[in-house]
């Protein structure tokens, strides 16, 4: 593992407990509306919130730890009993707190444990998808593996292991950030050096575009044939409920196949599954992600059988349609986008 916990100039203490306050706020936060977000367990819903929960509940464990055994050992009373109460106030020294750490990103370690999932980790640290996946080299993986260690930054955005040669403009350049974000995020003074083997957070960093290459283990070696190679996600003569186009003065972003509920979803084309779970107005949603900027949308079902990470092969069952989130009645809606643009379906789903 190329990243080693050297960033922080904070004390691990005061990073463990913001990070525990994080948590505790999220818990907070989330739990009265976490059917809009997914992460209700059960059901049948892999993006299930076991790990979720044992996440909030080791935070109040590690929040109500120390005043049972040491109340003045740190330097946080008034913010953590705020916290802890739910009266916490904007301004309040943890508001301050807060301030200093964002300027201050810290790589994060996380274990996996059984129940956890992309998706879930994102979530429970608040960071995005990208941030997860390019920090650890996940793009091509299947899933998570239980005692994997991911490590990633607290903020999104990724990090760069510094090399020989390298500057911070040129490093700025790569990520498309400025070198003012990176010396901000890093405390670099325009007089430090950077140093080989050297961690750096790059907040907002984003991976630089690979030239293409063959053999590319993912979906994307499909690139060349999913413009018209997608099969059709329910069966090919389904009834049409609503095109893709503006509809009543509103844009539809997708395709809607009137089917029963139940009806087995499929992949259009083999990819890797980003989202399995409650988005919204798309209800129960699957995302599989094609390779080259293409994806595909799978929402209102009923029953999802994907998790975050899986490898699915087109045409594979990927979840039972439903009547989920914003849906008058039993359908799919089907989207494709690339580059995150909605695309009319009927260009790519095989006549
Ligand atoms: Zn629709």
């Amino acid at each position: 593992m190329k990243y080693r916990q050297e960033i922080p100039k904070i004390p691990r203490s005061v990073a463990r407990t913001f990070t525990a306050l994080l948590f505790a706020i999220l818990f907070l936060v989330l739990t009265p509306s976490s059917a809009d977000i997914g992460l209700i367990p059960g059901e049948g819903d892999p993006v299930a919130g076991s790990g979720i929960a044992r996440i909030a509940s080791n935070v109040f464990d590690m929040l109500t730890e120390p005043f049972s055994s040491n109340p003045e050992a740190h330097g946080l009373d008034e913010d953590l009993f705020a916290v802890a109460d739910g009266s916490f106030t904007a301004g309040s020294p943890l508001e301050n707190l807060r301030g200093i750490l964002e300027k201050k990103p810290y790589i994060i370690e996380h274990i996996v444990e059984p129940g956890d999932t992309i998706w879930s980790i994102m979530k429970a640290y608040n960071v995005d998808e990208a941030t997860i996946v390019n920090a650890n080299n996940l793009a091509n993986s299947s899933k998570l593996k239980v005692g994997q260690k991911l490590t990633f930054p607290s903020v999104t955005g990724l990090t760069h292991t510094v090399k020989k040669g390298d500057t911070i403009s040129d490093i700025a350049k790569t990520y498309q950030v400025s070198a003012q974000i990176i010396e901000e995020a890093n405390e670099l003074s325009q007089s430090s050096k950077i140093f080989a083997g050297q961690v750096l957070v790059v907040p907002g960093g984003k991976m630089p575009r690979v030239a293409k290459s063959t053999g590319s283990s993912s979906g994307s070696s499909k690139s060349a044939t999913i413009g018209i190679g997608m099969v059709h996600p329910v069966n090919g003569g389904t009834r049409v409920t609503s095109y893709y186009g503006t509809r009543n003065g509103r844009m539809h972003n997708g395709i809607d196949f009137g089917v029963s509920t139940g009806t087995d979803v499929k992949a259009a084309a083999s990819g890797v599954v980003t989202t399995s779970g409650w988005l919204g107005n798309y209800g129960k949603l699957v995302v599989i992600d094609h390779g080259q900027g293409v994806k595909t949308y799978y929402g209102h079902n009923s029953k999802l059988l994907v998790s975050v990470g899986d490898r699915v092969a087109q045409g594979q069952v990927i979840a039972n349609s439903g009547n989920t989130g914003r849906s008058t009645g039993p359908h799919l809606h089907f989207e494709v986008r690339v580059n995150n643009k909605a695309q009319n379906p009927l260009n790519y789903i095989k006549k």
